[in-house]
């Protein structure tokens, strides 16, 4: 705190991000990193990409990636908008497409950057509880509001909410902006963007950080009606021209056009996930159906906090919340089969 901090600045709540550790050798399974790197494609593609020609400013625009995104998706470039990692694109779409009048929904539990980015432009907002299977109810969000959104898989829990669902909200809320936030959505979901086309209120939004394991890159993407996509350059234009630097643009463009690597990398997370979620079964764990890349699981007859702390001792480091509904739970990102048997090895012993 400081007399120089404007009053605004002084009631902001940041968001706290998940711990980077500067240990090595840690079993790091608690910010979702894809266990597996990069597509080779992507690294030689960003190789190619250091030299001279970094004196020059990207293309404003990236439409290298813009159409790597539209050909992947059967989309047009201009339905398309990337940004610097989805919270970047988040942001802006918080800013340009939810009427501040009027309530933002959001599920109660769900990211926890949400309520961070209402404080910041002072959208108001109602989180609407989930049901007993920490699922989405939808009828909750038939109501006038200002706007709806929530991750695809939910996290922290991994629950997915089917495309019909999905559609039935769309319908319901013709006159506010609903945007699907699929940052999980490639480990056992469909993606919603095959509807942005019979919905112009709808806008999905991805991130590279996770299945096509590029976190340190920072790529994040929407995809929705051009409309929609206009409002986010417009924003992305007052804000900050070149989000995405040259190696960004080619890496993630190389990342979405090698498909067969990024199914194999999926498919072995989906494997580990069942694997792991039924060994945790035969320790005691409950475990919520998971769509994603990480499980949600808590002891009926032991302390979350207390497993996470042990734990980290014994070198797994894993993420536990501690807001009320969800402090019995520890969120589990899944990792290699040898990182997941050393996390059953150390919960073993406990
Ligand atoms: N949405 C959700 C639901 C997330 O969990 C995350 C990752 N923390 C993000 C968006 C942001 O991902 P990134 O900024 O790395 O694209």
């Amino acid at each position: 705190m400081s007399k120089f901090w404007s009053p605004f600045v002084k009631d902001l709540v940041p968001y706290v991000p998940g711990e980077q550790p500067k240990i090595a050798n840690l079993v790091k399974l608690n910010t979702n990193e894809n266990p597996y790197g990069p597509s080779p494609k992507a690294i030689a593609a960003m190789q190619a990409e250091v030299g001279e020609s970094l004196r020059l400013y990207p293309d404003p625009n990236s439409d290298r990636l813009k159409h790597a995104v539209a050909d992947y998706y059967g989309v047009q470039p201009s339905q398309v908008f990337v940004g610097n990692g989805s919270d970047e694109v988040l942001a802006h779409a918080f800013y340009g497409l939810f009427q501040h009048g009027r309530p933002l929904l959001f599920p109660d539990v769900t990211y926890s950057f949400y309520p961070v980015y209402c404080g910041l432009y002072g959208i108001p907002f109602e989180a609407m509880p989930l049901d007993e299977q920490f699922q989405i109810r939808v009828e909750d969000y038939e109501r006038p509001n200002g706007g709806i959104i929530f991750p695809n898989p939910n996290a922290p829990t991994g629950c997915l909410l089917p495309l019909e669902a999905i559609e039935k909200l769309l319908q319901a809320n013709p006159d506010s902006v609903v945007v699907v936030d699929e940052a999980y959505i490639d480990f056992g979901g469909v993606s919603a963007i095959c509807l942005v086309d019979r919905y112009p209120n709808l806008l999905v939004t991805q991130t590279l950080s996770k299945s096509r394991s590029l976190a340190g890159l920072r790529v994040g993407l929407a995809v929705g009606h051009a409309d929609l996509i206009e409002a986010l350059e417009r924003i992305k234009n007052s804000f900050n021209s070149y989000p995405l630097d040259r190696m960004a643009i080619v890496g993630a463009a190389a990342a979405f056009e090698d498909k067969v690597y990024f199914d194999a990398t999926c498919r072995k997370v989906i494997d580990s996930r069942e694997h792991l979620i039924a060994e945790l079964g035969k320790l005691g764990f409950e475990v919520l159906p998971s769509a994603a890349n990480f499980i949600f699981a808590r002891h009926p007859q032991k302390d979350a906090a207390g497993i996470a702390a042990g734990l980290r001792e014994q070198g797994v480091i894993v993420r536990h919340f501690k807001q009320e509904r969800i402090a019995q739970f520890l969120r589990i990102t899944i990792g290699t089969p040898e990182q997941n048997q050393a996390l059953l090895d150390a919960l073993a012993t406990r």
